[in-house]
């Protein structure tokens, strides 16, 4: 099903006819109240959606067929989904609405609709499933500009071409996950690249956010699966050859890769694609603590296995989503193959576990019925649903992700914690609430710690209790020497951290480029580097 066919809800997660009935939350929120120990007896509900500001855009007559300045789809594409987008959506809070959100068939219109844009002075966001949560989308302090459009490629969402030699496809940029996904799978093939948010996410979104997938070790990006792009800027196309390597100078990928929809419209992108797996194994391995954890997993990678999950979480955090009882820290640990069975590198793998302590009941083989690892698979995917109802139940509910060497994360980890806990023990009251952690990529050289804060929040006053959470926690990454985003991206709301992580040389080159293909700075503008 393509992302338009279903009415999505103009404020949180999803599509409109899910939203949980005012019965139903309540008695999630009874639950959810009874297992955090905080949360409001009564839930809020949704504000209805104010008539936003007038629209300061008229889209010319050839445009006027792919064009909207109808309230609901203004104020969609006017935020992400993060805490805070959710916040404001949930209380129909739209200050600063888009003015048009144009949404293109063709590769055509794309040119047709930028061309005019850039013209009548706008700022052009590109959209792809709005699911960012760094305030990649939300325009912000574009006053210089006449008016701003988001340009949605929602609607380019197909497989156009599929290689069965060299195992690439050719897909368009709006292509959800389950869109992508159900074109490949006729022919026998997928991605596998299933970030939480795979049910809205765009393939352009990924490229562009740089984005993580379900793989904790190895192709852990898209940027692994990205063979050649496609975009256009305001002064062209430009599109990479197709090549499964290259030595030629600074790489064209790489540099639309991340560029968070401020170089180029990205239209199409050829992508690595595999067969689906037919073997699977894997297990739920127990630690008493998470460094012991920690510990097992370095040595698994330093070893040379690359195993398809390996989240190590702790124990905490296991209670809170019910997959453990908080006594251990809990290891998912999984290896996938199209080609051949997988249990001897499991087992291998668990002889590591053991050595660090490790213990584990059974071991699944590619029958996946039984799994005790579901309880926590499940909740992960649910949890874009239940971040709508801790919004109306009073619960702050979000993540920040960051990555560090192995030989800095025991001190890292500690310090981003303690600051992060203090700022809720100050915010939120003391000894209230919780910051856990999870390590949800690895590599031979470090890893990817994600916290989540889970905090009884003031009504009215969400916004400045989770800015100053963030905001400590960010400069306590900064400060430890990790980086301000491992794949969520930096939008809007990470730029301070973000203009402190990275060489100002680099700032100025990236500049420089910008205004050579985009010289009006139409693309984006604020994500990622101010004009100069
Ligand atoms: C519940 C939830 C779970 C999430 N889980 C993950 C996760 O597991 N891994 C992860 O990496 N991220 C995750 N995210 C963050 C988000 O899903 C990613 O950043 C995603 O890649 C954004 O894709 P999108 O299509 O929604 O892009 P959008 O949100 O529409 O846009 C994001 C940025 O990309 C730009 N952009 C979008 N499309 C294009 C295009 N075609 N050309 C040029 N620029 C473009 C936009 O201008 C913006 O700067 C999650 C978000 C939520 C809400």
């Amino acid at each position: 099903m393509s992302l338009r066919d279903r009415p999505l809800k103009h404020w949180g997660w999803g599509y409109a006819d899910e939203q949980p009935s005012a019965g139903e939350l309540r008695s999630a929120a009874a639950g959810l109240r009874e297992h955090l120990g905080f949360g409001w007896e009564v839930p809020e509900l949704p504000a209805a959606l104010p008539a936003l500001r007038a629209s300061r855009l008229t889209a010319p007559t050839p445009l006027a067929e792919i064009c909207s300045a109808q309230n609901g789809i203004r104020a969609r594409h006017s935020y992400g989904r993060s805490y805070r987008d959710v916040v404001r959506g949930f209380r129909g809070d739209y200050p600063d609405p888009v003015d048009l959100v144009c949404t293109p068939r063709s590769e055509a219109e794309v040119e047709a609709a930028l061309e005019w844009a850039v013209d009548a002075g706008a700022a052009v966001i590109p959209y792809g499933g709005g699911t960012s949560v760094v305030g990649g989308v939300e325009p912000i302090g574009l006053d210089g500009y006449a008016g701003v459009v988001s340009l949605d490629l929602g609607a380019l969402d197909r497989v156009l071409e599929v290689d069965e030699v060299s195992l690439s496809a050719r897909v368009a940029a709006g292509a959800s996950g389950p869109r992508l996904e159900a074109g490949l799978a006729e022919r026998g093939l997928t991605l596998r690249h299933y970030p939480q948010s795979f049910q809205h996410q765009t393939l352009g979104g990924a490229i562009a956010t740089r984005a993580g997938g379900h793989f904790a070790t190895r192709h852990t990006h898209i940027d692994d699966f990205v063979e050649s792009i496609r975009a256009l800027t305001p002064t062209g196309w430009w599109e990479s050859r197709r090549l499964p390597g290259s030595g030629a100078a600074v790489s064209p990928d790489r540099m639309l890769l991340g560029s968070e929809g401020t170089l180029g419209v990205i239209t199409e992108a050829w992508v690595r694609v595999r067969r689906r797996p037919r073997f699977r194994a894997s297990a739920s391995v127990r630690f008493k603590s998470f460094w012991d954890g920690a510990r097992a997993i370095r040595e698994i990678l330093q070893a040379g296995f690359g195993p398809a999950n390996c989240r190590l979480i702790d124990p905490d955090e296991a209670r809170l989503t019910f997959a453990g009882d908080g006594t251990a820290a809990l290891l998912l640990l999984a290896f996938e193959s199209a080609h051949h069975e997988v249990e001897p590198e499991l087992a291998l793998s668990l002889e590591c576990c053991r050595d660090h302590g490790g213990r584990w009941d059974s071991v699944r083989g590619s029958d996946r019925s039984g799994d005790p690892s579901g309880a926590w698979r499940d909740a992960f995917l649910r949890a874009p649903y239940l971040r709508d109802t801790f919004v109306a139940m009073g619960v702050i509910s979000e993540t920040f992700e960051t990555a560090i060497t192995w030989e800095r994360l025991p001190e890292f980890h500690a310090s981003v914690t303690a600051a992060t806990r203090s700022a809720v023990d100050e915010i939120c009251g003391s000894g209230r609430g919780s910051v856990t952690c999870r390590l949800t990529h690895v590599y031979p050289d470090g890893a990817a710690p994600y916290f989540t804060v889970l905090a009884p929040a003031r009504r009215g006053a969400e916004l400045q209790q989770w800015d100053a959470i963030k905001a400590a926690a960010s400069d306590a990454i900064i400060a430890g020497g990790g980086t301000i985003t491992h794949h969520h991206a930096v939008g809007r709301d990470h730029r301070p951290w973000y203009d402190r992580q990275r060489p100002e040389p680099f700032a100025r080159a990236l500049a420089g480029a910008k205004t050579a293909i985009d010289p009006s700075w139409s693309l984006n503008p604020g994500a990622l580097i101010d004009r100069p």
